[in-house]
């Protein structure tokens, strides 16, 4: 990138990572800012950083170190809100950007909160069960001091699920001398969890998908799409698509892709991946040898639904797909949405397509302070109003301001953000 950012100096130069891409997309959005745009640093720098060390006996009588992180970029519309993810790569600038996402995603589809976000430098699949338990209540006791219902609510994110949040419920609640359900969201349903929840990331990768591709004339039925990560996010909109009729004609996950022209039967392909854990292997499908012809596959629509900086100006020029639609978050780096803006691909940003997780995460909330649980059609209703009235009005603005629908987005969720910090006004 030729543009030079502050690095603050906690991260070296070579650290920056998406933190960098996160900040290009604000410089992008400055212009669009009017009077705000005065506020605008408020948003390149995380409100809190919290760096714990994380010990934990081993089963073999070892102690092991992880380093974990909760990170509030911003409170200004409510608490901190974010998912907490448990990879090897996890690192303190991807932390820091997860979070600003967080941010704008959710002042984008208005849900009233600020963005956060967390994550322990660990391979999961390295731990037995146990050590993964004793892992996460230690991070939660160390995040303790920072988390709470009104305050910051972590929820599943990468190798994070229902099991691990309801360890960290029951962490929170031991600390407290009282169970506070609503200190994490996407709990499992006994324990306050809400319907819809497991499945609403993916929900509304496809509700927006759909109505992306009505927006190009595109008929879902017929379309073929191909989608990089098959976990809670990608595998259930793959399952949705193929539902609605299209073609999944490609999977890639961490160890494999697997493609066949007439479409993958998704059902099969997920009782596959939970038996063996990936799509390796899997028969009635090709397999890829060479993984970057992935990005180069003919299809109409491209989900990427797993890491971040997977679509670069390395591999953006090989895409052949009209629509990118980001199940993953930060996927796209400021250099690819150059080169997919020139070649008249659609790319529906990460804060409005994967932002049904955690508009299902408010419903969840809102229902464990009321005490009084929704049926899963009206959760689903409501999450296909609020992914639809959000895309409108994104796509309404990128069409006036003749900016990219990420501008778009970034556009409505900053104004919100900094209208509430400057209405606020600076303390003291
Ligand atoms: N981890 C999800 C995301 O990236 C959901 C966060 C939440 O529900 O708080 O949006």
């Amino acid at each position: 990138m030729s543009i030079q950012h502050e690095i603050p100096s906690y991260l070296t130069p070579h650290e920056i990572g998406p933190w960098g891409d996160y900040l290009e997309q604000i410089d992008r959005v400055t212009p669009h800012l009017g009077s705000l745009a005065r506020w605008v640093e408020t948003l390149k720098r995380p409100k809190r950083i919290l760096v714990v060390d994380v010990p934990i006996e081993r089963d073999n009588g070892a102690i092991a170190h992880f380093e974990g992180y909760r990170v509030q970029h911003n409170t200004s519309r409510g608490p901190g809100k974010g998912g907490v993810r448990f990879h090897q790569d996890v690192t303190l600038s991807e932390v820091m950007a997860l979070s600003a996402w967080m941010t704008v995603k959710n002042a984008a589809v208005n849900v009233p909160y600020g963005g956060a976000k967390g994550g322990i430098r660990v391979d999961p699949k390295t731990l037995s069960q146990g050590e993964l338990q004793r892992m996460t209540r230690r991070y939660t006791s160390e995040i303790n001091i920072i988390i709470g219902p009104n305050k910051d609510i972590p929820a599943p994110d990468v190798n994070t699920n229902e099991q691990i949040m309801a360890w960290m419920m029951d962490t929170y609640s031991m600390n407290q001398g009282s169970t506070a359900s609503g200190v994490v969201t996407g709990k499992p349903i006994s324990l306050g969890g809400s319907l819809g929840r497991h499945e609403a990331t993916g929900r509304g990768v496809f509700v927006v998908g759909c109505e992306a591709a009505s927006r190009l004339g595109m008929d879902i039925s017929d379309a073929r799409i191909a989608v990089q990560g098959f976990g809670n996010v990608g595998g259930i909109a793959a399952r949705l698509f193929s539902e609605a009729g299209a073609k999944v004609i490609a999977v890639q996950d961490h160890q494999a892709t697997v493609v066949r022209e007439a479409g993958l039967d998704i059902a099969a392909l997920q009782a596959h991946v939970a038996a063996h854990g990936s799509v390796a292997g899997f028969r009635n499908a090709e397999e890829l040898k060479d993984r970057s012809q992935f990005w180069g596959l003919d299809c109409d629509i491209l989900v990427p639904a797993a890491l971040e900086q997977q679509i670069t100006e390395v591999n953006a020029h090989q895409i052949r797909a009209r629509i990118i639609l980001e199940g993953a978050n930060g996927p796209t780096t400021p250099a690819a949405d150059d080169i997919l803006h020139d070649k008249g691909v659609l790319v529906v940003p990460d804060v409005i397509a994967n932002a049904g997780g955690v508009t299902v995460s408010y419903f969840e909330w809102v229902q464990d302070f009321s005490s009084f649980f929704w049926t899963e059609d009206e959760i689903n209703l409501r999450l296909t109003r609020i992914m639809r009235e959000a895309f409108t009005a994104v796509w309404q603005l990128a069409s006036e301001k003749k900016v990219s629908l990420r501008t778009a987005a970034f556009i409505v969720g900053c104004t919100r953000v900094l209208q509430a910090r400057e209405m606020r006004g600076l303390y003291p």
